[in-house]
């Protein structure tokens, strides 16, 4: 989602005849956007504002947004003077009157959650890649006890289905081939199609797999809670709806589960996941885990192991618990020591990576279709994406942007390679 608002804070400021200045540059204005999910993302942003300084002791005009910005804006102005704006990620469309404030020499802050959306007020989408993200929900209601996200992003927000078709129609015209459609709980969009019935996001899906020139979709992340029958139905149903669901499940522990107030159980997330692969036996899993929760005993973190070994994800994300100022689960007891966690991190780690590696094996003289993303590092070499979402090597007569057919011929733990068997299909 920090590309997403990254790309509009850059569309936004061209408009304002601003241009992106080369990686390495002296930039005149660099704005670092920020996360504020885990402690290590969050004290990113202080080093980097220090790296910003020039030899000669000057430094660009800078500006930090994201969800830092929201969550310590105050914070970051008295500990970097250098610092002129900050703007959280629902006031980011405010930049341009911002920007002319601090280049009058003005600091700046705008953590506002303004009731007009900051998507009425961007310009519309001019340049694409192959693939393109497209937030269609934010913010969150649900309150994990561990978790910044509903008071970073505010409440639950869904944007309208006409502008979604619309942005998405502007994306594909700039050449987008692939639409990842992102929120913080995507799955829970809800609106109006356009003739008045409410819809879900399987229904906005659907919509979208309408425009003729887009191939593929995708959607991230998602709530096993709002994992509603109709959208796992049209896992069985849209071709363009890629065989790759990510879904987190944290723990695989019922009593963690409901200390980080999940609202759901191991079982029921288990007969979800049992749902989609009836719907789409190929489909490729991946999901979120955190380690170490407080309380978190040994039995308890077997039980997460436990739940990997009978899904088999394809793909997954681990991470340590990092206590977050003003979250519930911060001033917990039983907070677990570090050496505990990094010790469970590890078999964790050792258990994703080896499925893994599984699924990358298990697809090996597979046929299917690859979307180009860039170059490889060899010449002549492509690099694209399978329908599972792994990352595919091959050499031969092809172009960015171009769906080939290939036979997967091998496998490594991060990426496969590939003989091209068929040039561009559209
Ligand atoms: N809405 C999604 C997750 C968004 S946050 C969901 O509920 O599944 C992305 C991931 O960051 C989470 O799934 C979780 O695994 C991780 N995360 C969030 N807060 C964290 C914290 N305080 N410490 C460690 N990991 C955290
Ligand atoms: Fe955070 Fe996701 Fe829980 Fe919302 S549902 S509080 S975003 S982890």
């Amino acid at each position: 989602m920090n590309v997403y608002d990254g790309d509009r804070m850059a569309e936004l400021l061209t408009d304002q005849g601003l241009s992106a200045a080369p990686e390495g540059d002296d930039a005149d204005l660099v704005v670092l956007n920020t996360c504020h999910i885990r402690e290590k993302a969050a004290e990113k942003v202080y080093s980097d504002i220090g790296r910003l300084r020039r030899d000669d002791g000057t430094a660009p005009l800078i500006a930090v947004a994201g969800c830092v910005a929201q969550a310590e804006g105050e914070e970051i102005m008295a500990r970097a003077p250098s610092v002129r704006m900050v703007v959280g990620p629902q006031a980011y469309h405010r930049l341009p009157e911002m920007l002319a404030d601090a280049t009058h020499g003005k600091r700046v802050t705008d953590t506002d959650m303004p009731l007009e959306t900051k998507f009425g007020a961007l310009p519309s989408r001019r340049r694409s890649g192959p693939t393109a993200f497209l937030t269609v929900q934010e913010g969150c209601d649900k309150f994990c006890t561990y978790c910044v996200v509903p008071y970073t992003r505010g409440a639950e927000v869904s944007r309208p289905f006409a502008d979604l078709v619309d942005e998405a129609q502007r994306l594909v015209e700039a050449g987008a081939r692939e639409i990842t459609l992102l929120g913080q709980n995507v799955n829970a969009w809800t609106g109006e199609d356009g003739k008045g019935r409410t819809i879900g996001l399987d229904g906005l899906i659907r919509a979208l797999a309408a425009l003729p020139d887009l191939a593929r979709i995708r959607y991230t992340t998602s709530h096993p809670n709002d994992m509603t029958d109709a959208l796992i139905a049209a896992h069985g149903e849209i071709d363009k709806l890629m065989p790759y669901l990510h879904l987190p499940v944290q723990s695989g522990n019922d009593r963690v589960l409901k200390a980080m107030n999940r609202s759901h159980s191991a079982e029921s997330y288990l007969k979800v996941l049992e749902k989609v692969r009836a719907a789409r036996p190929d489909i490729a899993l991946s999901g979120d885990f955190i380690v170490g929760f407080p309380g978190e005993s040994d039995a308890e973190f077997d039980d997460t192991l436990k739940i990997v070994g009978q899904v088999g994800y394809a793909q997954a994300f681990s991470f340590k618990y990092s206590p977050r100022p003003g979250t519930p689960a911060a001033t917990m007891d039983d907070q677990i020591p570090a050496d505990v966690m990094n010790e469970r991190l590890q078999r964790l780690q050792d258990a994703l990576n080896r499925d893994q590696m599984a699924f990358n094996q298990a697809s090996v003289g597979k046929t299917c279709a690859i979307l180009i993303e860039r170059k490889g590092r060899h010449p002549g070499q492509w690099l694209g994406k399978s329908p599972w979402l792994q990352s595919v090597h091959f050499e031969g007569e092809a172009a960015i942007g171009d769906i080939v057919t290939v036979e997967l011929t091998s496998a490594g733990p991060n990426s496969l390679g590939a003989r091209l068997l068929q040039p561009s299909h559209a």
